[in-house]
């Protein structure tokens, strides 16, 4: 179980309990099947789940299904299954927004017959420009005073088809002079001719979000209703409808906290859907994409983002998190759960000359430095190895690119060597190293003081073919959202190839298991191909800050 650090929410929470102890706490997560969950999806049902659990409340998960055009059932489908994977379970039965159609066509007649609402017969256009802007005043629609009767009637024929798409609307009846826009007459229900997911071609009007919302959440009993702050204005018109509706009973209360930002990160549906318009990225569950799916892909754990949403807790402040607190929560979850095995990601060959061509030792070393659980491997040890190239420019070579003289090696878990050749083909590229191996130094722990430097290394006979996949940001921006167009500002280098090697004892793995390539980072193994004997990882996260 996560705990929710004292926030806003949590305080008003506290202090309903004070006051009415039998309160309960029903919250509820709202998706609309558009879409892949994203990250900031993740911080919205790290609350509202959390919250719930944490005062015996429920909290539903209810497909905001209220616009045929954009929906899909492949979404409902990965969400439901994102959510599962985050760990958190719905209240009994799914909910949708469209299981309540008929209720919501109800308070629509209940609101005409108040003589709060009425067909408007302007288009989309006109209804702007009559709307007005926070310095120009409203304009009232010349259909706003049609009698009940003639209402009642145009929303009958609207319901049964009569009328064309945008030709006319449900409004409520407000104020067209109120400081909030949106209570500037917003529109309830408009015709849209597509077939519904859930309720086929049973109707051809479709409530707004803004109507449809507040509704929902009273029917479900819904206690609090915590949404982010863009949501802040269309809060006056989610209790006017209420009140007008004359739900009485614990009213559903909404609550705004800040969205989720994250550095060169998108999160936005529409955005993300931009970039595989644009075949940028292929598909929402790409390892590129800040999707759970995305996440899952790469090889995040669940763990690892709800600490996340843990540590970034909730407010009203906008802020943007830094990538580098999401990197810290996978390193410290990965750390305790992945394998250690080693890998070359660009190798080197040395001989050691001294070694015998015929002899081959395993040297037993363990799976997880601090945890026995993981058994251990067995690493052959003979007269070819492979070495990191960088490793060995880095610490080998002086600034003339020469040999430098008597640096001692410590291979990891085994011998110190000592380099003495760099055998050069005609091209002047280096074929490999010749080196020697001192024997005495097996194991030995204390020789620290007589090496220059430890480095990880594979046998070549125990080596198994790899190909490393590395995923960077999508963006070259910090604030990508702030960009007037996001497809100008895509990291180019957002993904690469490195091909080389990791030590055979990978074989006993289970696929989509994370590793630590010692020295390296973490891995997720994605594929094992015995016939063309190759291995296919990408990598997590790196061990250290970039
Ligand atoms: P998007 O802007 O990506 O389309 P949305 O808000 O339209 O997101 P919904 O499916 O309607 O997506 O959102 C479901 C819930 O998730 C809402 O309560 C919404 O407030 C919340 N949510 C969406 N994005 C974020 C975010 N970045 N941070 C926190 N909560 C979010
Ligand atoms: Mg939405
Ligand atoms: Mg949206």
């Amino acid at each position: 179980t996560y705990n929710i650090k004292n926030n806003f929410i949590k305080n008003i929470i506290k202090k309903d309990l004070l006051k009415y102890p039998e309160k309960k706490i029903n919250t509820r997560f709202p998706p609309e099947p558009n879409g892949y969950l994203h990250l900031g999806h993740a911080k919205s049902i790290f609350l509202n789940f959390n919250l719930a659990k944490m005062y015996n409340g429920t909290c539903n998960l209810r497909f905001d299904d209220t616009n045929p055009k954009k929906e899909n059932i492949k979404y409902i489908k990965s969400i439901k299954k994102d959510i599962k994977w985050l760990g958190y379970n719905w209240n009994k039965k799914i909910r949708f927004s469209s299981d309540y159609f008929q209720d919501f066509y109800k308070y629509a007649i209940i609101l005409i017959k108040k003589k709060l609402a009425y067909v408007d017969q302007l288009n989309k256009l006109q209804i702007k420009e009559l709307r007005g802007t926070l310095l120009k005043k409203g304009i009232n629609s010349p259909y706003r005073n049609q009698t009940i009767q003639e209402n009642l009637s145009l929303f009958e024929k609207m319901k049964n088809g009569f009328f064309k798409e945008g030709q006319v609307c449900l409004r409520a009846k407000i104020d067209m002079n109120s400081s909030s826009l949106i209570m500037r007459d917003p529109v309830l229900y408009r015709i849209l001719y597509k077939s519904h997911h859930q309720t086929k071609k049973k109707w051809c009007i479709y409530p707004t979000y803004d109507f449809s919302h507040c509704i929902s959440d009273a029917l479900e009993g819904i206690t609090y209703s915590l949404c982010t702050l863009e949501f802040l204005e269309n809060k006056k018109l989610y209790n006017w409808i209420l009140k007008k509706l004359s739900f009485k009973k614990n009213v559903p209360q909404q609550y705004e906290f800040s969205r989720l930002n994250l550095e060169y990160t998108v999160l936005s549906k529409r955005k993300l859907q931009l970039l595989l318009n644009k075949k940028i990225i292929k598909s929402w569950d790409d390892p590129r994409m800040p999707t759970i799916s995305g996440f899952r892909k790469k090889g995040y754990t669940a763990n690892s983002i709800n600490n996340f949403c843990e540590k970034i807790g909730f407010t009203k402040q906008e802020s943007m998190i830094q990538l580098s607190l999401l990197d810290s929560c996978i390193r410290k979850d990965l750390n305790i759960s992945s394998y250690r095995k080693m890998a070359i990601l660009q190798p080197i060959l040395i001989f050691i000359t001294n070694y015998s061509k015929n002899t081959s030792q395993y040297l037993k070393i363990l799976n997880h430095p601090h945890n026995i659980k993981f058994g251990y491997r067995y690493l052959s040890f003979s007269q070819t190895i492979y070495i990191e190239k960088k490793d060995f420019k880095k610490k080998c070579l002086d600034q003339k690119k020469k040999l430098k003289k008597n640096i001692k090696i410590k291979l990891r878990y085994s011998y110190v060597i000592t380099i003495y050749k760099i055998v050069l083909d005609k091209k002047k590229n280096i074929l490999f190293l010749l080196a020697q191996y001192d024997p005495k130094t097996l194991g030995k722990k204390n020789i620290k003081n007589n090496v220059n430097f430890i480095i990880h290394w594979i046998s070549q006979k125990d080596s198994i073919p790899a190909i490393f996949k590395f995923y960077s940001p999508l963006f070259l921006k910090k604030k990508p959202e702030k960009s007037k167009n996001i497809l100008n500002i895509i990291n180019p280098k957002n993904y690469f190839k490195k091909k080389g090697y990791i030590e055979k004892s990978i074989l006993k793995i289970p696929l989509k298991t994370s590793i630590q390539f010692e020295r390296i980072g973490y891995f997720f193994l994605k594929k094992i191909n015995f016939k063309k004997n190759l291995i296919t990882c990408n990598e997590i996260i790196s061990l250290k800050k970039k």
